[in-house]
This record gives structure tokens, sequence and C-alpha cells, in this order.
């Protein structure tokens, strides 16, 4: 008889968690104007709305925190993140961040040359996109089209097409590109890895035409698992191994520390050997973040960093986590459920234009799924679909995404399988009654990011 395996740690504090009455389900719904990212946590029971931020830490990060130290600068609690980072990354220059949006911003304008440059990625993250266009850069998705198909089977969706990398950089004139971007895992493709082979073939094309890659980097150690378990030559190579050589093929890396570095707070920057850029970095970051030994992080904030970067690559940590994200889509699988197949790392994304025909694009049938999901279980889901693209700025008109999906987004170490169980239930008796759903329409909307703040209402 074989073992099964269970989550690799045992739980010694809990917070206490509890689902409120369908009644008040409703009643919270309507206040949060059919918007759940206007509830109040304590009326969710398991919140799926991100993987941000919101994992548990281990008795060894709160440890590291009452021996952190404050000082201003050149503090101990830095310098154990850095050799905890250099440990890991293999990288010369390391600076702190407070989280992977102010990396962002100090890194991509220190290498957009040139107002309208092209910044060239698999598909960017939102905010990515953001600083790269505040740094006057142009953001570019070279993603391969398999990652559009939700249904087909492969291996690394998270893949650039690099054919059209290289006749883009042809085309346009190497002097108008300012570097490339690889998500690792790309996150806004359905958190869907990219393999060793792409990640390879983009630095050759980048080392051709001399052009700098960046490794957008929240989720490497789960792009990592992903190529030992399917990318052939790497079943026998260690986690270690895996990603230094991923990080081998970049110059330089920005991370959210709130993923894969299983914090609730932090960012890094990371410099593989290019001491212009790191000075350019650590004097542009002071009036951003921080004095760059600490880069907007305490020093309790460093020290639980450095420890849990550690601990999110070992190798049954990776294997409890990516199974239990597929744990959850398998039971949806089974029960006819159409999703982003196969699962990604950190989330379950489910097809909502294929569950609710009849609801269009501009009546965001995905946010419908999401509220009835509340409604049924007290799970907090999100929408990625057409209500958080927007309106055309020229036209006024909602957007079509080409994809409406809800995310169910799994915390790291937060939640056991018996939660996924809630949540699959809840989700299949969405689905099965999903004929009955109804569009929504907005009471309020505002101008920018909408999603965040809207106030919508069913549609009569
Ligand atoms: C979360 C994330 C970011 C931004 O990081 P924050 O810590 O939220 O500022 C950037 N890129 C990717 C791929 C992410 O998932």
């Amino acid at each position: 008889m074989s073992i099964r395996k269970a989550e690799p740690f045992k739980i010694k504090m809990v917070e206490p968690i509890r689902m409120i009455s369908r009644e008040e389900r409703e009643k919270a719904l309507i206040e949060a104007g059919y918007n759940p990212f206007a509830l109040r946590a304590e009326d969710v029971y398991i919140d799926l709305l991100t993987d941000s931020g919101t994992g548990a830490m281990s008795d060894a990060q709160w440890a590291g925190m009452m021996v952190a130290d404050e000082s201003y600068a050149g503090s101990k609690s830095f310098y154990k993140l850095e050799a905890s980072v250099q440990d890991i990354i293999g990288y010369k220059y390391v600076i702190p961040a407070h989280q992977g949006r102010g990396a962002e911003q100090v890194v991509f304008p220190s290498l957009i040359k040139n107002k309208g440059d092209y910044v060239l990625g698999n598909m960017h993250f939102d905010t990515t996109k953001a600083h790269i266009e505040i740094a006057g850069g142009r953001a570019v998705n070279m993603i391969a089209d398999k990652a559009y198909d939700t249904t087909t089977y492969d291996d690394f969706k998270g893949d650039f097409d690099l054919e059209k990398l290289e006749a883009f950089i042809k085309e346009k004139g190497v002097e108008k590109i300012g570097l490339i971007v690889v998500t690792v895992t790309c996150n806004s493709a359905g958190g869907q890895p990219v393999s060793m082979a792409n990640i390879r073939g983009v630095k050759a094309i980048a080392d051709k035409y001399g052009i700098k890659v960046i490794i957008d980097a929240a989720r490497y150690a789960e792009n990592a698992y992903f190529i030992k378990m399917r990318e052939s030559g790497y079943q026998e190579k260690s986690i270690r191994e895996i990603v230094r050589e991923m990080f081998g093929y970049a110059d330089g890396f920005t991370m959210s520390a709130k993923k894969d570095g299983l914090v609730n707070m932090g960012g890094l920057i990371g410099i593989k050997e290019d001491e212009e850029l790191y000075t350019l970095c650590r004097s542009t970051i002071v009036p951003l973040e921080g004095f760059p030994t600490y880069g907007g992080l305490s020093g309790r904030d460093m020290e639980a960093l450095a420890v849990g970067m550690q601990e999110g690559i070992e190798l049954d940590y990776l294997e409890y986590r990516i199974e239990q994200v597929k744990y959850l889509g398998d039971r949806l699988v089974e029960a006819g459920v159409p999703i982003q197949y196969p699962t990604g790392g950190h989330a379950v994304f489910v097809d909502c234009k294929k569950i609710c025909p009849h609801i269009p694009y501009d009546e965001f049938p995905a946010q419908a799924v999401c509220n009835a999901v509340y409604l049924e279980a007290g799970v907090r889901p999100v929408e990625i679909g057409s209500f958080l693209l927007g309106r055309d700025p020229d036209t006024g008109e909602n957007l079509e995404s080409p994809l409406e999906l809800m995310r169910l987004t799994i915390p790291r170490r937060v939640y056991t399988n018996r939660h996924m169980d809630v949540v699959a239930d809840a989700v299949i008796a969405v689905f099965k009654n999903a004929e009955k759903l109804v569009g929504l329409e907005f009471a309020y909307e505002p101008k920018v990011l909408r999603h965040f703040t809207a106030k919508l209402r069913p549609v009569k």
C-alpha cells in the first residue's frame, strides 16, 4: 500500500473562521454592491481573493522576527536577507523593496532609456505593465497562443512565442527594444509555467541582439517545481539547481516576496553583476522606498523573508503546494466544470464564458459566478475578465476580455484540503444551476481601476 502524503507541517496556532448564515451573506453582498472586493473579510468563510501576502508564516519565521535588527542602515537582518537570496539565486546584488511594485518602480526607469521603447514579455502582470508605461515604455505580450486555449493540455502554457519575439525585434529595430521581462510562473495566463528551454531560448535571442533580460520572479519556486516535474532532463535536478539555471539566463529580477517568499509583505530587486545598474537602483530607491539596506521593510520583515526564501524552495513544501491547487482543479474537472487546464501553480481559473453563455460580456458573467459562489458557501473568489478590463479610453465602450475567468486563488499553508472540498462543492453547486444566474450592471462606476470599488446590481 502506498502511503498518502499530507501537509508537511502541523498547526500550532489557529485563527477561527466562521460561515455566516445565507441571509447574512445576502445582506453583506448587497452592502458590498455585488462586488466581493468590498466585503469585510470577517464575512468571508474561505478567502480565495489572492495568494499575495495571505500565506501563513512558520515558527522559524516568527522566531526570526523576535531577533530582528531595526537599525536604519546596515541592519543585521539586511545582511541575513542578502545572504539568503544570494545563496538561492546566485546574484551579486540584492536590494529589498516594500513589495513587488516597489521593486518595479525602481528597476524599470533604470532600464528604459528612451520614451516609447518596447518592453517584451510573455504576459506582463498589471502593476508591471503600469510601471513600464509610467517609465515611458510600451509593454507588449509575446505569449504563445496555447495560453488562450483553456481546454487543451500543455506542460508550459506560460512560454514565449520565440519566433514572434525575434520577428518583433527585427521589425521594430533593436534600438527600440528596452528589455525583455520573463514572468514565472505566468500569473496572467493562469499561473502557467515557463519551460527552461523557453527561458534559454529567450536568453539566446536577447544575447544575439544585446538586450537585457529581467525575471518577474513572484512565483519562481513554483515554476522550478513544474520544470522538475514536467521537463525532460530535470527530474534528477534539485529545485536549487533549477532555480540557479533559470536565473542564470537573466541579468536581474524584480520579485514580489508576498508569493513564493512566504511573507505577508516584502519585495526584492536582484542584479546579477551589472554594477552600473546596481549603482543607479541603489540611488533611485532612496526617495521611493527607502535606504538600500531596508527598502521600505522593517528589520523583522527582512528577517522573516530571509527564512521564507529558504522554506519556499523546499521540495516537500512545493509538492504540497502545487498538489493542493491541483486537488481543487481535479475535483472541478471531475464534475465537468470548465477550467484553464492543466491547473496552474497558485490558482484554479474557471472559464465562466462556458458556464454562462447567456450572460453577455458587458454584464460580467464571471462576476455573477463569483457572487453566486460567495452566496453558496461564503467563499470569496475574484473576477478576471471584462469587469477587470475596463473601458476603451477613446470610445468609452466596455472592452471585451478574451476570457471571462473566476480565479480561486489559494493562500500558502493556510487552508487544508477539507477547505478545498467546501470550495469545490460550492462551485459545483453553482455550476449545476448556472442557467439561473443573471448579469450585472453598474450602480456606481469609478473612472480608474473600477473593479476595486465599483458598485453593481443585478440586471432586471
Ligand atoms: C504580485 C505580482 C507583482 C506585484 O507585486 P506586489 O507585491 O503585489 O506589488 C508583479 N508581478 C507578478 C507576476 C505578480 O504576481
